[in-house]
């Protein structure tokens, strides 16, 4: 219970019911959540490229040669990543926003995901990024920052169109809805 506390948004009580499941659930669940675990931490790594999380970099969408290199949408986890794919919208590339994962062993730490953006649009081959954030105050503080890094280079900023609507995160959007957004995406700023 003590470690499951740990977890952002566990307070004790939830603590006690995951603890009395896990005592409750067949012990190969719980061996197969033992190694997930596990692996998560010791087998992940980032994607050199786009920061996604990853068994190996470049990630499977920055490696696929298909895909269009020019157009980056910027998101804030793996699971926008994943939404996204699966609405089947989006043919770029991704740039994924995680902050602050500690480093696999013997890795250098992340450099900062802004950074990493910045570098990858001044390399040039960047000529739209999609800001995919959530609606809400969290996601636009993150789409700032995003803008913040990108100023001063030439690359055109659109966001997905307001057909999201405000307060919902990407990740609980109806792919259909999502797919909307995105084609009817527009300029940062109007
Ligand atoms: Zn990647």
């Amino acid at each position: 219970m003590r470690a499951l506390e740990r977890f952002p948004g566990v307070g004790p009580r939830s603590a006690e019911r995951m603890a009395l499941h896990v005592l409750r659930s067949p012990r190969e669940e719980v061996a197969e959540l033992a190694i997930a675990l596990r692996d998560a931490r010791i087998e992940t790594l980032r994607c050199a490229t786009c920061g996604n999380i990853t068994l190996q970099s470049p990630c499977a969408i920055c490696a696929d040669e298909s895909r269009q290199r020019d157009v980056v949408c910027v998101v804030e986890g793996p699971r926008e990543v994943e939404k996204l794919e699966s609405a089947g919208v989006h043919q770029g590339l991704y740039h994924v926003l995680i902050e602050g994962l500690a480093p696999r062993e013997g890795a250098e730490p992340d450099s900062s995901a802004l950074d990493a953006l910045r570098k990858r649009v001044k390399k040039g081959e960047v000529q739209e990024v999609v800001l995919a954030t959530a609606p809400d105050r969290e996601g636009e503080g993150a789409a700032r920052r995003v803008l913040e890094s990108l100023q001063g280079l030439e690359v055109r900023i659109t966001r997905l169109a307001r057909g999201v609507p405000s307060g919902i995160r990407l990740e609980y959007l109806h792919g259909d809805v999502l797919a909307d957004a995105y084609q009817g995406r527009r300029p940062f700023d109007d």
